[in-house]
């Protein structure tokens, strides 16, 4: 929520300052969404809040849930009438991790993505980006199921071309004053921005990164990842390099599968070879995604040439992880979120 504006709006009504601090822990804390749910403002005061300042820059249009009902998906209107989803997923642990949208669309225009295909609408203010787990946080304390443990800036758009707005939805996410979750349970995953990374290593050391590689061969990198064009794979190394020389922290490799473009057994020891120009073995999490179908011309490995792909990994000594496909029947899993 914009306490900025609140604030203002409390002063030039004559309203005593104590009750920014009461709104504020309502909405952070106990996920308040409207002014009738925090009753200790007096009923006066809430009537001409309501009239005049938003709770959530974001509106609920739409949630879906899963058929396994391990993922739940968002659609959120904005104020201008433009659309962002964010998902709820249940992975290994009893909380739930929420992945956020950090712009409308996304420039970068990967050929195997649902986000990629429109371009960019436009960047979401922080606001907008942290009033999405307040929302989702209010779905579910309605719900009465298990609180969200941890969020992933990993939905629709390219976090590092956002920066300034991300980091400050990030510090909103991280201050314990606010939504209080530790740096360590915020991830940011980016195509493979290079002054992102390097900024991200200065202002997140404690924070996680990912990195969408999908290939460790430049040619056929440009064509999955067009950003690759801009900051090509030896630029990448060099980044990753000194990210994890300067917070010590293990990066997470997120590698799409598609079948018969890089999923062979020279592609595993290539990308082997690749991440040894970076780091230690050890510094390495891969993490690997069956491609989810979008339209187009790719296609998904089998699951034992998925599982072939991940032992040959394996075997260089690098930990390979397979991301099981999660709300498929809900379009809510990677790649597949349009804002329709
Ligand atoms: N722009 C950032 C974060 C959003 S995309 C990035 O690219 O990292 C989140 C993840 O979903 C990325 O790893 C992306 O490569 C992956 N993804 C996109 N489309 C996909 C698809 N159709 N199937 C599987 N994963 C996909
Ligand atoms: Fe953008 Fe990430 Fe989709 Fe590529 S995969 S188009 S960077 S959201």
């Amino acid at each position: 929520m914009d306490l900025k504006k609140l604030s203002i709006f409390l002063k030039e009504n004559d309203i005593p300052a104590f009750r920014l601090n009461q709104v504020r822990d309502a909405v952070y804390k106990n996920f308040a969404a409207s002014w009738d749910e925090i009753p200790v403002l007096p009923a006066a005061l809430r009537d001409r809040l309501r009239h005049g300042i938003h709770i959530h820059s974001v509106d609920t249009l739409d949630t879906l849930v899963s058929k396994k009902r391990d993922a739940i998906k968002f659609c959120f209107g904005l104020k201008d009438g433009l659309k962002i989803e964010s998902v709820l997923l249940k992975l290994m642990s009893e909380k739930w991790s929420l992945c956020v949208s950090t712009q409308v669309g996304c420039p970068v225009r990967c050929p195997f993505c649902a986000t990629g295909k429109k371009g960019l609408k436009r960047n979401l203010s922080p606001d907008e980006i942290s009033d999405q787990f307040l929302a989702a946080a209010h779905y579910l304390k309605t719900r009465g199921t298990q609180k969200i443990g941890s969020v992933i800036l990993m939905g629709m758009g390219e976090p590092f071309l956002n920066y300034d707005s991300v980091a400050e939805a990030m510090r909103t996410m991280a201050d314990p004053e606010l939504i209080g979750l530790g740096q360590r349970h915020i991830s940011v995953s980016t195509a493979g921005h290079v002054p992102g990374i390097r900024r991200f290593a200065k202002d997140f050391p404690q924070c996680n990164l990912a990195i969408s590689l999908h290939a460790a061969e430049d040619r056929l990198r440009t064509d999955l990842v067009p950003l690759n064009r801009t900051y090509p794979l030896p630029q990448l190394a060099k980044a990753l390099k000194d990210y994890i020389f300067s917070t010590k922290r293990r990066v997470f490799v997120e590698y799409v599968l598609f079948e018969g473009v890089n999923n062979s057994r020279t592609q595993v020891a290539r990308l082997n070879a690749w991440l040894r120009t970076v780091a230690a073995p050890k510094y390495f999490v891969v993490n690997i995604i069956p491609y989810n179908r979008t339209g187009g011309p790719y296609k998904a490995p089998t699951r034992e040439r998925v599982k072939l792909f991940a032992e040959l990994l394996e075997a260089t000594g690098i930990e390979v992880t397979i991301r099981k496909s999660m709300g498929e029947d809900i379009e809510g899993a990677c790649g597949q979120l349009a804002g329709k």
